[in-house]
């Protein structure tokens, strides 16, 4: 498996002191209040098991996935909802945590969508934040880590729906994915 791997990009107890902080900034920003912590899938789903144990509020958990990559690294730009919200959101105090913001299609998409449902508040977190590629601008109101443009796996983050369960963040080798489709750093 790390035979695929460039190297580690983020070491997990890098990652864990950085979500104990997030944790701290959105529990006292949230002081007083319930939060909706709406996860998506799955790349979110390792992120938020953590987050939301070091939230010292009332929270409770919603989840929804989109899709927008299928088995590709390449984003289409096409977001379809393929599981949605089971619970009605109007008036809640909504955090949208997804795993990493890229050409930011997918949380545009996804804020302009929940937005309409009238929620009290609003807001996204996110563990990666790629901002060199991107192309709508999304408005990202925790950020783990600001990353360089490489394709990363773990904590979450797959490819072709592996490598999700490493602790660490890895960068995920160019001939893995290069050859298999184009890519604008494959060249
Ligand atoms: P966006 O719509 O912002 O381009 O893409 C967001 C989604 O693309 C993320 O939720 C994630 O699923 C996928 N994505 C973007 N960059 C990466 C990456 O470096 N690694 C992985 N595994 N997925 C990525
Ligand atoms: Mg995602
Ligand atoms: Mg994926």
């Amino acid at each position: 498996m790390y035979e695929d791997m460039e190297r580690v990009l983020i070491a997990e107890d890098e990652i864990a002191r950085r979500v104990r902080e997030l944790g701290a900034e959105i529990s006292r920003d949230y002081a007083g209040k319930e939060l909706l912590v709406v996860g998506i899938l799955k790349g979110a789903v390792i992120f938020m098991a953590d987050l939301v144990r070091c939230l010292n509020i009332p929270v409770r958990l919603d989840f929804m996935a989109v899709s927008s990559y299928g088995a590709s690294s390449e984003s289409s730009g096409v977001v379809r909802i393929l599981k949605d919200l089971e619970q009605n959101i109007e008036g809640l105090d909504v955090l949208i945590v997804e795993d990493i913001v890229d050409t930011g299609l997918t949380l545009n998409y996804l804020r302009e969508n929940l937005l309409t449902r009238g929620p009290a508040s609003l807001k996204i977190c996110t563990l990666l934040d790629k901002p060199s590629r991107r192309k709508v601008n999304v408005q990202v109101d925790y950020n783990g880590f600001v990353i360089p443009d490489e394709f990363v796996v773990g904590y979450g983050l797959d490819y072709d729906g592996r490598y999700r369960h490493l602790r660490d963040i890895l960068i995920l080798k160019r001939q893995v994915y290069c050859g298999k489709e184009q890519r604008e750093n494959c060249t």
